[in-house]
């Protein structure tokens, strides 16, 4: 079913996109767009671009032109759009527990760049996430929460085994950063076409951490 919207989605937007995809943004320039979003919303100076009648008409008219295609975790606190300062069709994202990269969440991904012509994906993890805290304690969970667990437990085991050192929050905060890296690595490593696109420059895959206390962003080093 969500293969077949998915395609759906894609045969409705590939026949009216070509003409209206913007790719005039470099990799760099959407990076620094988010960055300076991130500082203004830092400061209390967000400008809500895009958010008026005219532009919410715009995307319903001639479709969505987002800038970059975000995965990032379902937490209440860590809204894209506001994070980021970005409006309507600016941000094509995909918001899982525990930012994890599962198929349904690389299909979404492939379409945000392959379809819709996003030049970077971020991957956005958060300080006190409750999905890598439970991969980290072990809790019981319930329903079908133990199989998205297992998609995090393998990297939680190797930040244990890597920092024996840390506990706590200092532990978590390590495995949230070590999560971010891995669902990085699962984009690359089960997209080729992605893979592809990354070796030839044109599309840059970033991760970070939002830190839900002072609101930053912190960019991850490759
Ligand atoms: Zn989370």
């Amino acid at each position: 079913m969500k293969a077949a919207c998915l395609l759906a989605m894609a045969l409705i937007v590939s026949s009216s996109l070509t003409s209206y995809a913007d790719t005039t943004l470099s990799p760099q320039q959407v990076l620094q767009r988010l960055k300076e979003g991130n500082s203004r919303y830092l400061s209390g100076k967000s400008i809500h671009p895009r958010f008026d009648t005219s532009k919410r008409q715009q995307t319903a008219r001639e479709g969505q032109k987002p800038i970059a295609t975000i995965l990032g975790c379902s937490d209440a606190r860590v809204p894209p759009e506001m994070v980021f300062d970005q409006g309507f069709g600016d941000l094509f994202v995909v918001r899982v527990a525990g930012n994890v990269c599962a198929v349904a969440e690389l299909a979404s991904i492939e379409y945000g760049v392959k379809y819709l012509h996003t030049p970077v994906i971020v991957v956005m993890g958060h300080t006190k996430c409750g999905a890598v805290d439970g991969a980290l304690s072990g809790a019981e969970l319930r329903g079908s929460l133990p199989k998205l667990i297992a998609l995090i437990s393998p990297v939680t085991d190797k930040t244990k085994a890597n920092h024996p050192d840390l506990t706590g929050n200092k532990l978590l905060d390590a495995a949230v950063e070590d999560n971010v890296r891995n669902s990085i690595a699962e984009i690359l490593k089960n997209s080729p076409g992605l893979a592809n696109l990354v070796e030839q420059k044109k599309l840059i895959i970033v991760g970070g951490v939002r830190n839900i206390e002072n609101g930053s962003v912190r960019w991850l080093d490759k």
